[in-house]
């Protein structure tokens, strides 16, 4: 039986947003508690929660909050306290949350805690005749299985992606319970000092990007005049990244080269591969260029909604039935072309901008 489902977060990096896969665990937390007639408790851990509470209080009329600044940190042992007071204090048989890094590292300690059951990567939580079904994928996204629960509570990590965002009216000064929950020193003996990563304009891998963007090991091959040109490559991919926001991923062929030192697409690393032993991203749209689409490649394409690719060989794999549009052309002219456009559609919409200021 699931009469209690507890609907968990924490703000992002920024402390004052939630993650978008947060709005879409909530969306699904919503419509379950509709179609097993549950109540549905908020429950948020942080500092500064009051506006992240009446951004979402619309979706249930019972928030409970873990506050303070001892909890602003993405830390696996006060996160796990947290968790656990607010799981006890909403009586919860159902946790959903996103599965956010934080999360994945700390709520596998809380199911240990309420001797309970975690599911971490599920893409789907519904009814099956009438019984709480999870599915997730196995076997690098080759297999996906479905499977039920009796032990309760129940965490389940939802992957992003996976379900419509929850888009409520905002409130104002939504009614908080605070939970305390008191801290012994060595529970905080850990402490994040900062964050060391890429400023986000040398950031390729963008999960929320609606494009995603491959290069193939064509761009470092001899063209037709008979030379390589990576230089002109790394310009063109690194403008159409810059101009169009596309997320980066590579084949397997470009990475191993980039791994072995080559001067070639110095910002490729195998954290771009996509394919049966890379990623598996998911986007709604995919433009996949100088790659051949060969199956161990085109597997990690299994969630992406509308495929295309440019390739010079009209036989290539993708003409094969695994892009929905193959542009037989030469990709250096194409993204050239492509960001000339990109870059005048920016300079239209800045002049618009300026005009109606
Ligand atoms: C066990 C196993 C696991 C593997 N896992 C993966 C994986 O996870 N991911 C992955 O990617 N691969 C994987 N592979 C490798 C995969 O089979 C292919 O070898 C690889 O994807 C080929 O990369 P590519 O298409 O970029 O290179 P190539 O096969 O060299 O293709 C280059 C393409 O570029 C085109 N081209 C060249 N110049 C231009 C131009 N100017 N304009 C347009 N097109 C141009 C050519 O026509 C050609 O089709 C795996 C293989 C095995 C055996």
């Amino acid at each position: 039986m699931t009469n209690h489902i507890l609907f968990l977060a924490h703000p992002d990096e920024s402390g004052t947003a939630f993650p978008k896969s947060a709005y879409e665990s909530l969306g699904a937390a919503v419509a379950l508690a509709q179609q097993l007639r549950a109540a549905l408790t908020i429950g948020l851990i942080g500092a500064n929660i009051q506006p992240l509470a009446d951004s979402i209080a619309a979706a249930s009329p019972k928030i409970l909050a873990v506050i303070g600044p001892e909890f602003s940190q993405p830390r696996s042992s006060t996160d796990a306290r947290a968790a656990e007071a607010l799981a006890r204090a909403a009586n919860a048989d159902l946790i959903l949350t996103p599965a956010t890094s934080r999360f994945l590292r700390a709520l596998p300690v809380l199911a240990q805690r309420l001797n309970g059951r975690v599911d971490t990567h599920v893409s789907s939580l519904r009814l099956v005749n009438g019984n709480l079904t999870a599915t997730r994928w196995f076997y690098r996204q080759r297999i996906e299985g479905t499977f039920q629960r009796t032990e309760r509570p129940w965490i389940v990590l939802l992957d992003s992606g996976c379900h419509e965002p929850w888009n409520g009216t905002p409130a104002a000064n939504a009614a908080v319970e605070q939970i305390s929950v008191a801290l012994s020193p060595e529970l905080q003996r850990t402490s994040v000092t900062g964050i060391r990563a890429p400023k986000s304009d040398t950031q390729t891998i963008r999960p929320d990007a609606h494009l995603l963007f491959v290069a193939g090991a064509g761009w470092t091959k001899k063209q037709s005049d008979g030379r390589t040109h990576p230089e002109e490559a790394e310009k063109l991919i690194l403008e159409f990244l810059r101009t169009s926001g596309a997320s980066l991923g590579g084949s397997k062929s470009l990475v191993d080269q980039s791994g072995e030192n080559q001067t070639v697409l110095a910002f490729m690393t195998h954290l771009n591969q996509v394919g049966q032993t890379g990623a598996t991203p998911r986007h709604p749209k995919g433009l996949s260029t100088c790659c051949h689409g060969e199956e161990p490649h085109v597997v990690g394409w299994r969630f992406i909604n509308d495929r295309r690719a440019i390739n010079l060989d009209p036989n290539c794999g993708w003409a094969r039935g695994k892009a929905d549009v193959l542009y037989v052309a030469n990709a250096f002219e194409v993204i050239a072309k492509l960001n000339e456009l990109l870059v005048q559609r920016a300079k239209e919409k800045e002049q618009s901008a300026v005009a109606s200021d």
